[in-house]
């Protein structure tokens, strides 16, 4: 097979100035914020277009907004889907969800004269509402892109009242057909994401193959306890409703320390009637537990309901406590965790597995159709903050891995 002279770094330094004009393009000066069905996302996907055009894909929309690179089909090929996300979070990085996408239209661009050689079309998706910023629900773009969303999804509101559905029907973009993708004519979905945690950096290597997103469980706890006069009220016969939850909160987080691979968060917490001078009589506290095996979260959720109820028997308070959200694990498909490593161990000798802390579009098609991910080392480990940063030198090895992937599934290279 004859070999392409390619200059990685010169397609990484272009790569690196498409994040850099898409980081400008917000609904604020100065900083990056692009929420679904906005000025600004719209903006973004006339400029992804038309890289996508240059890349010699054919750009068209599905019935949610979501932006689809097509390649060249031949003879009825499914299309292996190659995607992230373009909107941001309000003051965002430049590289989350955008690199994966710009990745993918250079990836599209270096394969494109071997377009015919592959069992598949190449795709390119841009989603929109990965996040879950405006409606409080993430990915609902490659949900809606899948077909799944339903009725309450399209009736969900952002802050102004506007539902999904008003937002979409009042967000339009001329010129490019509307196109609805049947699972059925998808060969698989491949995403590239920066880490968005320090594991790759702490390792001293680029990429990494992520294993899976993890199971994640959120959990209200109510404690009610009695209140009264900070002044006159005895410490000895009080039943403090935050003292209760402190003890509770502590625990959440020794019993994390002891779980390996399970991270735990208590990051909203309301407290009744909250003044100086008042005793607490009612505190609400929103839990976040996460790990790789649905099992061992199941027990580590139970013992957190355990402590509750010890906690309170102790204090004398009431506590009760409802599960909010529930998501399983989606596991990558293990033969292309297998391809994917094999590539990266040619790039960079080692091949680590990750397993996914951040939910992702690729969670969604994980449960439909063959997924992997291909993990980015991020400086600091920082996402979600201006300072997000990828090196050059990454770019360019992300991209080779991305395109080695893809290469694989060549009928030579079987
Ligand atoms: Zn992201």
């Amino acid at each position: 097979m004859k070999k392409r002279q390619l200059d990685w770094l010169k397609e990484a330094d272009k790569i690196g100035h498409r994040l850099e004009i898409l980081g400008h393009i917000s609904e604020r000066n100065g900083v990056l914020d692009r929420p679904p069905f906005s000025a600004s996302i719209r903006k973004a996907l006339e400029v992804v277009g038309s890289w996508m055009e240059e890349a010699g894909l054919i750009p068209t929309m599905d019935a949610f907004g979501n932006l689809r690179g097509a390649g060249i089909r031949e003879k009825q090929k499914p299309a292996l889907l190659i995607g992230s996300h373009l909107d941001t979070v309000p003051g965002g990085g430049r590289f989350d969800g955008a690199l994966g996408i710009v990745l993918g239209i250079t990836a599209a661009s270096i394969l494109r004269d071997r377009m015919a050689d592959f069992p598949f079309a190449i795709d390119v998706i841009a989603f929109q509402e990965e996040e879950g910023v405006r409606f409080r629900s993430g990915c609902l773009g490659s949900r809606a892109f899948l077909g799944l969303l339903e009725e309450k999804d399209w009736e969900l509101k952002d802050a102004s009242g506007i539902s999904v559905r008003q937002a979409r029907d009042r967000f339009s973009i001329a010129g490019w057909p509307l196109k609805d993708p049947r699972p059925e004519e998808i060969f698989g979905y491949f995403e590239a994401h920066i880490e968005q945690g320090p594991l790759l950096e702490t390792m001293g290597l680029p990429l990494g193959v992520v294993s899976g997103i993890v199971a994640q469980q959120r959990l209200l706890f109510r404690f009610r306890g009695e209140g009264g006069h900070a002044g006159c009220r005895p410490m000895k016969i009080r039943h403090d409703a935050l003292c209760a939850a402190a003890a509770f909160v502590s625990f959440v987080e020794d019993s994390a320390l002891a779980e390996p691979e399970a991270v735990a968060t208590v990051g909203e917490i309301h407290c009744r009637p909250g003044a100086v001078n008042m005793i607490p009589h009612l505190v609400e506290l929103a839990v976040d537990i996460r790990h790789p095996q649905e099992t061992v979260l199941d027990r580590f959720s139970q013992k957190l309901q355990e402590k509750a109820i010890e906690i309170s028997r102790q204090r004398l308070v009431e506590v009760e406590w409802q599960k909010t959200e529930r998501f399983g694990a989606v596991g990558s498909d293990p033969n292309w965790q297998d391809r994917l490593s094999a590539v990266l161990a040619t790039i960079q000798g080692e091949a680590p597995r990750l397993w996914s802390g951040a939910g992702h579009d690729a969670a969604v098609f994980g449960q439909h159709v063959p997924m992997v991910m291909l993990f980015v080392r991020c400086r600091g480990g920082i996402s979600h903050d201006p300072a997000e940063w990828v090196s050059r030198d990454d770019i360019a090895l992300a991209l080779k891995a991305m395109v080695g992937f893809i290469e694989g599934f060549l009928p030579s290279s079987a």
